[in-house]
């Protein structure tokens, strides 16, 4: 089956404002151009994407584009029955994170320029990732965490929370310095996960091919 993700170069194309994201010290990125679409054309992007290793830039303006990127980002992530999604999920490398472990509407989260405060306690459990479908990692994280945030008009908030908010919020900051829960995985994790990766790779080759060609 082809894998439903899109490659990055399809969202470039879709043209509008551009802001040059700040490479990764371990990844040269140099020079990468990232666009910031019509937020009804965003997508989830898919691992091997090198928009998914490019360090976030902070995000300075907040106005009502970024308001429907973040909209956009949170019905994304329903759709996919997420409980998180970064920016460079959807293709753009700035500071944003959406997520929501609740289950119900209000507690949908938005986070911009997020760090964390305070990280405590340390635990193990299996993680998924929105764009490394079929891929499962065991990640060892803080069980608790206090962040501090900016909400999508600028206000600065603070939150605490442990267990699986706390690692959401691990998970999705990760995302803003490019780093994947692939990153680090163990032998056993990585034997269980190869073929599928192998697969996702495969798949955004040949996306990336079928761009090339429009
Ligand atoms: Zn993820």
């Amino acid at each position: 089956m082809e894998n439903p993700c899109q490659p990055y170069a399809r969202t470039v194309r879709d043209g509008g404002r551009f802001v040059r994201a700040r490479p990764t010290r371990t990844r040269e990125l140099i020079g990468y151009l990232v666009a910031c679409p019509n937020p009804e054309t965003l997508h989830i992007v898919c691992y091997p994407d090198p928009i998914l290793s490019v360090k976030c830039a902070p995000i300075e303006t907040f106005d009502a584009s970024l308001a429907a990127v973040a909209e956009k980002m949170l019905c994304l992530m329903r759709d996919a029955s997420g409980v998180g999604l970064a920016a460079p999920q959807v293709g753009l490398a700035i500071r944003l994170f959406v997520c929501n472990w609740t289950g119900e509407p209000e507690g949908d989260l938005v986070c911009v320029n997020p760090r964390f405060l305070e990280l405590d306690g340390v635990g193990e459990m299996i993680e998924g990732c929105l764009s490394i479908p079929e891929v499962e990692v065991t990640m060892r994280r803080a069980t608790t965490a206090t962040l501090a945030a900016a909400d999508i008009h600028g206000q600065p908030f603070e939150c605490s929370g442990e267990g699986l908010a706390a690692r959401v919020w691990q998970h999705e900051a990760d995302h803003l310095d490019g780093r994947l829960i692939t990153d680090t995985m163990s032998a056993t994790d990585e034997i269980a996960n190869r073929r599928a990766l192998k697969q996702l790779e495969s798949d955004y080759a040949t996306n990336s091919k079928k761009v090339g060609r429009r």
